[in-house]
């Protein structure tokens, strides 16, 4: 003990003085904030935030504020940067990009595109991280793979997403084809090499007709034991219990999509989810698969304000596409999910699942999809999913975590992002309104911050 005084007391000076230069080294402070750091704590008023090199160096009340910038931060509140934890990236790739910065998307997870390889992937990280482009951190998962016949080929052979029923794989496409067991090494190192942070592996029976058949067990098992062997997470894409069951007992290590029947909630699931708390396995929510398709029945969502950041050519697609969509949702979002009108309260009962999923210990994700259906929009879609979440009972704060540290947690990034906490990196969004009194003031964005930089928000020229 009579040595370790000394010690503490020089741990303590040390500790002091380094508050000190820190504070006066810094390149930017954020003063008088109120804070809310994404870790699911309660909202810290008055708050500074220091930031140096890209990274957060203090987080304080201090009078004493020296920084090469100061933004008076009074009066407006601090949220870290949003991660969009399921995406597809599109043709059009770096716009969307942009538009995920303009709606504070500082993160986003690629979960398979048929449009993008390994090596496109890696080149726009390498314009991202050395600022040639305005962007999000990019995290991406491998290829789809499928094996003939089966899901995914049916859901993405086609530009227009799901129900085409053309099972025939595009020439041109990104999409892994394994056709014995053999293949199965090949596939998983090439997603290795090519800086993929996790296989997707689609187990997946429609999910509305026309029904295919799903890459077998023996197959899902052995992509995930191979992936297993060699260092990569996998992560499913299901949408009915008999696929999360699938999942669970091959060991995947997440699910990036949810299940969007009526009837998942039964007491007979009560099992799957305790084995999901029980091995930490999370689930990205993707309920605007089913608030896409209200779109068509509420004309006035897309006269919004924030829908004039989206080009023209974004926009006259979704009309030109919307009385097919309309025509084909309809059935099937009253047959599936029993719907009597397209009232957004009808979803209240499927939302719930959620906070219940998150109150039994499931790490519960925020994404939207974008890229699967009409009206799915880069950055926007993923505000409407936290909105989505509001209506199922989670709190402000707790959707915040949902968006933020639990997506950077299932990437197993966490050291890094996805939190406003000392030492890590400074993805931030500063809003004019309160997040907590309505999720919805997440759209109130002041300024974007990457790595403790402004970003550039589209200007709204047109109408
Ligand atoms: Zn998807």
């Amino acid at each position: 003990m009579k040595n370790l005084i000394p010690l503490l007391l020089l741990l303590v000076a040390c500790n002091a003085s380094k508050q000190q230069i820190n504070v006066s080294q810094s390149d930017l402070a954020i003063t008088n904030i109120t804070l809310i750091d994404g870790t699911g704590s309660e909202a810290q008023e008055n708050m500074t935030i220091f930031i140096k090199d890209g990274r957060i160096l203090n987080i304080g009340r201090s009078e004493d504020i020296k920084a090469d910038s100061i933004i008076d931060g009074s009066g407006k509140y601090l949220i870290p940067g949003l991660f969009e934890s399921h995406f597809h990236f599109p043709h059009e790739r770096k716009r969307d990009l942009r538009q995920l910065i303009h709606f504070g998307v500082t993160s986003v997870f690629n979960t398979g595109s048929s449009h993008t390889s390994y090596d496109m992937m890696k080149e726009l990280i390498r314009l991202e991280q050395t600022d040639s482009i305005v962007s999000p951190h990019i995290f991406y998962t491998s290829y789809y793979v499928t094996i003939p016949g089966a899901q995914t080929a049916k859901n993405i052979a086609s530009d227009t997403g799901i129900l085409t029923g053309n099972i025939k794989i595009k020439e041109d496409s990104n999409i892994y084809l394994i056709k014995s067991e053999d293949d199965i090494p090949d596939f998983v190192s090439e997603a290795k090499n090519g800086g993929a942070s996790a296989m997707k592996l689609t187990i997946e029976d429609g999910p509305a007709p026309p029904i295919v058949d799903r890459i077998s067990q023996e197959y899902v098992d052995r992509i995930v034991d191979e992936a297993h062997k060699q260092n990569l997470k996998v992560f499913a894409h299901i949408s009915d219990t008999v696929e999360l069951k699938m999942g669970l007992l091959a060991g995947v290590d997440g699910f990036v999509h949810s299940i969007t029947s009526k009837d998942w909630w039964g007491a007979s699931h009560q099992g799957l989810v305790k084995q999901m708390v029980a091995d930490s396995i999370p689930m990205v929510t993707t309920n605007m698969i089913i608030k896409s398709g209200f779109y068509p029945f509420n004309p006035q969502w897309r006269k919004s304000e924030e829908w004039q950041v989206y080009e023209e050519d974004q926009i006259t697609d979704i009309e030109e596409f919307e009385p097919v969509f309309k025509k084909s949702v309809e059935p099937m979002l009253k047959h599936y999910l029993g719907l009597k009108d397209f009232n957004i309260k009808q979803l209240k009962p499927y939302m719930e699942n959620f906070k219940r999923l998150k109150d039994l210990g499931v790490l519960v994700v925020a994404g939207s999809d974008v890229g699967a259906l009409a009206y799915i929009l880069p950055g926007h879609s993923l505000h409407e999913e936290l909105q989505l979440l509001q209506l199922g009972g989670m709190q402000p704060t707790e959707i915040i975590q949902c968006a933020t540290l639990n997506a950077a947690k299932m990437l197993e990034v966490d050291a890094d992002y996805g939190s406003i906490e000392k030492g890590k990196v400074a993805d931030m969004i500063l809003l004019d309104k309160n997040p907590l009194e309505d999720i919805s003031n997440t759209l109130s964005i002041n300024t974007v911050f990457k790595r403790g930089k402004k970003q550039p928000r589209i200007k709204i020229s047109k109408k």
